[in-house]
């Protein structure tokens, strides 16, 4: 037996709990047997105090059994998946997820949707006519078997306590903490049953972390609980200070993913190829998740491997299957009725962007959602032309922003015009993958 109150106040006073405090805790507010404000409490506690490593491996496995894990043992072989921390313009998993899978890798893919600044490959996938999403288990395990990827989303039985537990932290101001972020995270990806996880966890103004450090504190603190339940895992920290690859925004994000499974090529006025940044995360990502399933003897070889597949047009006819087997038609993608240019006011070179200030430009635009409960508009975005680092002049458009309300479209414009900045020196841009770690 024990009382909520008294484990509040060993973790207010910066004791560690137990395995059986943490169990106790997390089982009674799942089951609505302890308020919100018991939980409030602890939750601002850890924020405050911390966990160990002990503390937050048992903090996700009780997590992890509030709900059901899924069951992929009848599926042959590896099975893989990735997670991205998130960011603006993030869609590498339309382009991995098909990679991996044409390579002969099973990929069973829970994917999110988009809430605040950062998108969810579901909302993009469902911006592809009659594609659905909501298939049951017995449908996501099946399509895997058929053709190695099906996309789903979360259901209400996996980690219900994490659900509840983030909504609170939500309005709590204790989202930010590091073990509170790993085991919300780790505790829905244990659930899915994959036998390997690659992280892409970012860094920079348009990520939840927004140093190198702190991201790489995160990769760190995520991988060891994957190895610790027995999962090879490896993490990238990629660079989320300026947006990823030509869009933002459901149907257009589809469009440059097609297009770069296609080959095909986008230059800006300075002729560099703008699909090339999503095209190379992707690669990377498929590499390491090629490496990981043990099918190849190194990351490099999984990269040539990943290649192949991108260029001799099989993960795109992977992608094309994958849209029938969910109904979806790409024939028909949405397109906008309305566009609008930003352009610049001076000349000079791109010296940074307020990435999360773009992020939130597209949820006023309805290409993200600021509740759950938000429609989202599948053809609002926005286009970026020039990264940090790159020349501009005077006139030169800075970005697009598509949609089908020109009134709508028309209040970010100024709010765009001013998440960039313009200085006359040149700064070097950051790599896009800072680290690799396994
Ligand atoms: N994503 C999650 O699922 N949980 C967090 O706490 C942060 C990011």
């Amino acid at each position: 037996m024990f009382l909520a109150v008294e484990i509040i106040k060993k973790k207010r006073r910066g004791l560690a709990l137990t395995n059986e405090e943490i169990n106790f805790f997390i089982q009674d507010y799942t089951l609505g047997k302890l308020p919100d404000y018991q939980m409030s409490a602890l939750l601002m506690a850890i924020f405050f105090n911390g966990m160990s490593d002990l503390e937050t491996n048992s903090l996700t496995k009780s997590m992890l059994n509030s709900g059901i894990t899924i069951d992929l043992k009848s599926i042959d072989g590896f099975k893989v998946d990735k997670h991205s921390t998130g960011g603006v313009g993030d869609k590498t998993s339309l382009i991995l997820g098909p990679i991996v899978a044409a390579a002969g890798i099973p990929v069973p893919m829970i994917s999110g949707r988009g809430l605040g600044h950062t998108g969810g490959t579901l909302d993009k996938l469902e911006s592809i006519p009659g594609f659905n999403t909501q298939l049951s288990l017995e449908q996501f395990i099946s399509a895997i078997k058929k053709i190695k990827i099906c996309f789903i989303g979360q259901t209400k039985d996996i980690c219900p306590a994490d659900k509840k537990i983030y909504s609170l932290r939500d309005v709590t101001a204790t989202v930010e903490s590091l073990p509170l972020i790993c085991a919300s995270i780790m505790s829905k990806k244990l659930a899915e049953g994959a036998d390997g996880l690659v992280l892409d966890v970012k860094y920079g103004d348009g990520a939840f972390m927004k140093t190198a450090q702190k991201a790489e504190e995160l990769a760190m603190a995520l991988m060891a609980i994957a190895k610790s339940n027995g999962k090879k895992v490896s993490a990238i920290l990629s660079d989320m200070n300026q947006p990823l690859g030509r869009f933002a925004g459901n149907a257009l994000e589809i469009k440059e993913c097609v297009e770069i499974m296609q080959n095909k090529s986008f230059r800006n006025s300075l002729g560099r190829d703008v699909y090339k940044e999503t095209r190379d995360l992707s690669i990377k990502l498929s590499g390491i998740m090629i490496f990981l399933s043990g099918k190849v003897k190194s990351e490099s070889e999984g990269i040539l491997l990943a290649e192949e597949m991108l260029t001799s047009g099989k993960a795109l006819a992977k992608f094309q299957e994958l849209c029938e087997i969910h109904s979806g038609s790409l024939k028909d993608l949405p397109i906008a009725k309305n566009v609008l240019e930003v352009k610049s006011k001076s000349s000079g070179f791109v010296h940074s962007y307020q990435t999360e200030k773009i992020g939130m430009c597209g949820v006023k635009i309805k290409a993200g959602r600021s509740v759950i409960s938000d429609k989202i508009e599948p053809t609002a975005g926005i286009e970026f032309f020039y990264k940090i680092g790159e020349k501009v002049n005077s006139g030169d458009i800075l970005f697009k922003i598509y949609g089908s309300d020109l009134e709508l479209l028309k209040t970010i414009k100024q709010d765009l015009e001013d998440s960039v900045m313009i200085k006359l020196e040149k700064l070097n841009p950051l790599p896009l993958v800072l680290k690799t770690i396994y």
